[in-house]
Order: structure tokens, then sequence, then C-alpha cells
């Protein structure tokens, strides 16, 4: 399995493309504006065809063009429930907008639960819910990968911002401790904007949530 990391959008907001030339799938982790122009190449390249399209989580720059990537490729939809209104109806999320971004509703075609196991890529990946940024985030760990695809829940030195709607410090502190800082330390963190880490280094620096709480 290869591992793109596709920052796109006016925030730089990290999709990731996940590749396997094997079984010709390929999996897209969160759909910022302009991801599939990046996309489409990397498939053609590696004779892949996009039949996930995962979203960590509702806010407009990691679901913007993510209509348009199911229109084109068929992939479906999968997200958790609780961002259900923020992907399907992102109107109610206008006043948080930066000027002059238009948002188009996707369908959501499977609920995502924490538990969950997807099979895909010839790859079995955890679903682990996080939310405190967003009530609907959920990773995805890839244990043989000791990858975990996190959304904004936790960053490089930095957590997501809990101050947006729906967002808590207390929520997102504990699903960070129970959820992300118990996979394996090597596990490598691949979150929605900015650098990769690790679990081992969060847990031994990050300034806003420590391993075990204070
Ligand atoms: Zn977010």
């Amino acid at each position: 399995m290869k591992i793109h990391v596709l920052p796109s959008g006016p925030i730089e907001t990290i999709g990731y493309l996940l590749t396997e030339p094997k079984t010709g799938e390929a999996v897209l982790v969160d759909a910022p504006e302009d991801v599939w122009e990046k996309v489409q190449p990397i498939l053609a390249k590696e004779g892949c065809r996009l039949t996930e399209l995962w979203l960590t989580h509702g806010h407009w720059d990691h679901t913007q063009d993510a209509a348009k990537i199911k229109r084109a490729s068929g992939a479906t939809v999968r997200a958790h429930r609780a961002d259900t209104a923020l992907i399907e109806t992102p109107e109610v999320m206008k006043a948080f907008l930066m000027p002059g971004i238009e948002l188009e509703g996707v369908k959501i075609d499977a609920f995502l639960e924490g538990g969950d196991k997807l099979t895909a890529l010839g790859r079995t990946f955890e679903v682990r819910h996080v939310p405190g940024h967003c009530p609907g985030n959920v990773l995805f760990f890839q244990p043989e990968a000791k990858a975990a695809l996190v959304g904004d829940a936790l960053f490089n030195g930095g957590v997501g911002r809990w101050d947006l709607p729906g967002g808590d410090f207390d929520v997102l502190a504990k699903s960070i401790r129970e959820q992300i800082y118990t996979l394996p330390d090597d596990t490598v963190v691949l979150p929605g904007h900015g650098p990769r880490t690790t679990v081992g280094d969060e847990k031994e620096s990050n300034p806003f949530v420590a391993a075990v709480a204070r």
C-alpha cells in the first residue's frame, strides 16, 4: 500500500490517497478542494480505481470535493453519523466559511462507528471515534502499515480547534488519551493539516494533551 500525501484547498487540508496496485484499488481519505485533480494522474499511473471515499469529519475543508469525486468515480462515501448534517447539508456551516467558498452536499452511503473494521486494499482498517474537534471525527488505523489517519483530532505538537460548533476540549482530550495514545507508540499519525508525527512523540511532548490526565 502506498500513501500519497496531497495537501489541497485554501487552508492546505491534506487528502491522503491510499493505493494498492496489486488489487487495483484506491481509497481517498478526505476530499479538500481540487484534490481530485491530483488524485486522477496517480490512479492512472498506478492502474488503480477509486472505490472508497472516507471522511474523517464533516468540516467543509475536508469535504469540499466529495460530491464531485463521488460523481466522477462512483466511490462509496463513508462517514460518522454525527456529522451527517455537515456533510449532507453544508449550508448549516455557511457562517463559518471563508467568503466565496461554495459547498455542495454529498450523500453518505454508509455510516462509520467506533470499533468498525473496514476491508480495503487487501487490508483491514480499524475505525475509532475521536470526537471533540468535531462530533463525528473518526480515525482509520492500519496496523501493518503502522499508520493512523486522524483528521483534525491531533496534530504534530497540537490538537484540533475545540471552539467551533460541536467542539469540546474535555471531550477531545479524552478521545486523544483513550483512542490515539492507546495505539502503539511507533504508529505514524497522519493529520488533516501539517506534518506527520508519531503516537510516542505526542505522548511525550504534546503541549495540549499529556499522556495522563493532570
Ligand atoms: Zn476540522
